[in-house]
């Protein structure tokens, strides 16, 4: 076979990666053969990223590099983009993984929990795809992944703002979806569940047998669940699935 018939190799920029779920997703992508980039929110977990951007291209033999910048600001997000594409010379997917949380019920929220958690999660999505997707169009190739919660469909008492946020990712996604699925570039949202990360691990042991008594599978969910399906959705084969949004959350919202 030539190697004109031969796909490119494919490179992803992985946000929120220096831990938790989307280092899941980064060491998954690796061992798929992707190149990837790492990406955290500032210095403090710069050296986290680097380690695992140095592993993974030792262990699994792809190109891997750390960015760190805060996806809330746009200039940021455009950089990191950027950083990606130069590193690699092509970006073919994006997972907007980075999130954070601010609970408290409603009448308690204060306006700056609001907008920080609208902002990382929901306006953080919106910059790095708007960054990316001029890229992709040209490559007329890309998969974008956003990490959205059950939570963004259901809601949650104490989480308004987190909800909201992760409900814009939602509608975020489907529309661009509508807009680019003819240029080969799909947008899909993943809806994980309770998953055991740095996010989750405030909950007591009581909270978390009950979260587990609510799952049909009566298990939390672990990183690794939710990375082998951003690994699908990745991948050149999944390129007749756009727009959709897909649990992994052991069945909790049955
Ligand atoms: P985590 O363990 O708290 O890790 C969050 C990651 O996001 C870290 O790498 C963090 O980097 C990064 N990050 C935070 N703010 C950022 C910013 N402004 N710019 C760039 N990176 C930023 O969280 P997780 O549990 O893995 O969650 C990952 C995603 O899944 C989130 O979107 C979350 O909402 C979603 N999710 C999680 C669960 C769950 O049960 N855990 C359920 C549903 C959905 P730093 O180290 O620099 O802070």
């Amino acid at each position: 076979m030539g190697d004109e018939t031969r796909l490119p190799r494919r490179a992803a920029l992985v946000t929120g990666s220096s831990r938790g779920i989307g280092r899941a997703v980064a060491e998954e992508l690796a061992r798929a053969g992707f190149d990837v980039c790492v990406n955290c929110s500032g210095e403090k977990g710069l050296a986290a990223a680097r380690d695992l951007a140095d592993r993974l291209a030792a262990e699994c033999g792809v190109r891997a590099v750390a960015h760190a910048a805060n996806v809330a600001d746009a200039a940021e997000a455009q950089a990191l983009v950027d950083a990606a594409c130069e590193a690699f010379g092509r970006l073919d997917v994006l997972v907007n993984n980075a999130g954070i949380t601010r609970d408290g019920l409603l009448a308690r929220m204060k306006e700056e929990d609001f907008d920080a958690v609208v902002g990382v999660n929901l306006k953080g999505t919106f910059n790095c795809c708007h960054a990316a997707v001029p890229r992709m169009m040209k490559q007329r190739f890309g998969r974008i992944v956003n990490m959205s919660s059950v939570v963004g469909v259901a809601g949650n008492a104490g989480q308004a703002n987190y909800a909201a946020s992760k409900a814009g990712v939602i509608g975020l996604t489907k529309s661009i979806a509508r807009e680019v699925a003819s240029r080969n570039i799909t947008a899909n949202a993943v809806a994980p569940g309770f998953i055991e990360t740095d996010m989750t691990a405030a909950l007591t042991d009581k909270q978390r047998e009950a979260m587990a008594g609510r799952i049909a599978a009566r298990r939390l969910g672990s990183p690794e669940d939710v990375a082998a399906l951003v690994r699908f959705l990745a991948s050149d084969e999944a390129g007749y699935v756009t727009g959709q949004v897909i649990c992994v959350d052991g069945g909790m919202s049955l």
